[in-house]
């Protein structure tokens, strides 16, 4: 199944947790300069950018604690 992502800036912690769950399923490293998500910080705000070769999977919301990345199954298209 294939995820769209709803991302909540006010609830990220910028822990990378996402980022590192994606490196260690895709690269086989916790290497979050690899991961298919990237979180952006500038002050007090983050941002986060999914790269062309993600997937969907979900495997990053899963692993967000804070409900900052929450996923949602795609739209099955008729
Ligand atoms: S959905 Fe999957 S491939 Fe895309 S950033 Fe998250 S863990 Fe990585
Ligand atoms: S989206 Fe979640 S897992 Fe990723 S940096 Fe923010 S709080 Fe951490």
């Amino acid at each position: 199944m294939k995820y769209k992502f709803t991302y909540d800036q006010k609830q990220c912690s910028g822990c990378l947790r996402c980022q590192l769950a994606c490196s260690r399923a895709y690269v086989k490293r916790f290497q979050p300069s690899s991961a298919r998500i990237q979180i952006f910080a500038s002050g007090e705000e983050y941002r986060a950018v999914f790269t062309e070769d993600c997937v969907k999977c979900g495997f990053c919301a899963d692993n967000c604690l804070f409900g900052a990345l929450v996923k949602f199954p795609e739209e099955v298209a008729a």
